[in-house]
């Protein structure tokens, strides 16, 4: 039905009907209250519930996520407040959540916080579909692909099919891939959530998280618990991230074009061990990942042969922030184990590629490497 490119839909998505005299991108809206005379009924009255530069943001996102179907997207103030909305509305004390072992370092948080409040947590790897083996009596399957910061992809289609056999919920964090990479609602899953603080907006400027489910009492449940919690996104955050949004795919392809190159080059140097990037013909990813993603993301994650080596590589690179978070414009690389938290060597690099000319940022990590390496 709808033949349009991603490229055409993302510099379009979620824009009003045009209005003569009027904005193409309506600015955002500052209001904690609006006009409300009778009976309090929507779409706007408080500013906790709904906000117009939501709305505008909200359908943009939908429209990545799920081209052409009616889905509820609800944007949140960040990844984090995303990802809690789900666990947090949907699970109960005595239910059974299954996570990944390997998965965002503030997960682990997470799980404390479920436990304590009286969910059972099981946790296994992401590589292999380990976690399909702990489904029995679950509530919940929270899925990370490609995983962060390891890149360790799982089938999603077989996951939701193990998990919906068992009447399992299952909600996947796309935030690595994208909606352009990857699209969870088109695999099965019942929720899409994402840190758009990454690529998504892609400029490093702004933090902020969303899900989409295309089950409006899923989405009702999700909405509800922004309403209870208020971890709402400020207007202006919203709307950088929407004009954010018309450039999605121009950085996404030019990023992901770079990352492969940067990983067939790192692929040559005796110097880098553990390379790892989805796209790359012989990862372990790469199997899985061309069956389901159609971009297959800005990070390239490698080991040096030690802490040392590594934070002289970081130093000696010019064009590369030594800076955490990834899917910007402007490439940022940091030594992982630094934060402590995920099972990496304590050499292990996670870079993440900007925009810069492919050429350059080459040059400028091998000059780095011959530099650092002794
Ligand atoms: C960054 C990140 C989050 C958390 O998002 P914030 O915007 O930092 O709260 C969640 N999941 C993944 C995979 C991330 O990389």
């Amino acid at each position: 039905m709808n033949p349009m490119g991603e490229g055409t839909r993302a510099v379009r998505a979620g824009l009003p009907e045009p209005e003569q005299y009027g904005p193409t991108l309506p600015g955002p809206v500052f209001a904690a209250h609006f006009h409300l005379s009778g009976e309090p009924v929507g779409p706007y009255t408080y500013g906790r519930e709904a906000n117009p530069t939501w709305t505008h943001l909200e359908r943009a996102i939908g429209e990545l996520e799920a081209p052409g179907e009616p889905v509820g997207t609800t944007v949140f103030a960040s990844g984090m407040a995303a990802v809690s909305a789900v666990l947090l509305s949907q699970v109960r004390a005595g239910d059974v959540v299954v996570m990944p072992g390997d998965g965002y370092q503030a997960l682990p948080l997470v799980r404390e916080q479920l436990e304590a409040y009286g969910v059972e947590v099981r946790t296994a790897p992401t590589a292999g579909e380990a976690q399909s083996e702990l489904l029995d009596g679950a509530k919940l399957l929270w899925i990370e692909t490609p995983s962060n910061p390891g890149l360790d992809v799982c089938d999603v289609r077989r996951l939701v099919e193990a998990a919906h056999a068992r009447d399992v919920l299952v909600a996947v964090d796309n935030t690595l891939a994208t909606p352009l990479g990857q699209r969870p609602l088109g695999l099965g899953a019942d929720f899409s959530v994402a840190s758009d603080t990454k690529g998504l907006t892609g400029h490093g400027d702004i933090l902020l998280g969303h899900v989409t489910c295309r089950d409006p009492e899923l989405t009702a449940g999700v909405r509800r618990w922004r309403k209870v919690v208020g971890a709402i996104p400020g207007p202006m955050e919203a709307w950088i991230a929407h004009r954010s949004l018309a450039t999605l795919q121009l950085r996404i392809d030019r990023q992901c074009a770079t990352a492969l190159t940067l990983a067939g080059t790192l692929a040559e140097r005796t110097d880098v061990t553990g390379l790892r990037y989805p796209g790359l013909p012989g990862d372990p990813s790469y199997p899985v990942a061309v069956r389901q993603m159609r971009r297959f993301g800005s990070v390239v994650s490698f080991v040096l042969a030690d802490k040392e080596t590594a934070e002289r590589f970081l130093a000696a690179l010019r064009l590369v922030d030594d800076a955490t978070s990834f899917g910007g414009l402007r490439s940022t690389a940091e030594r992982r184990a630094r934060w402590g938290g995920d099972a990496v060597p304590e050499g292990f690099v996670r870079f993440s590629v900007g925009a810069e000319d492919p050429e350059d940022l080459l040059a400028d990590v091998e000059r780095a490497l011959d530099e650092s390496v002794r």
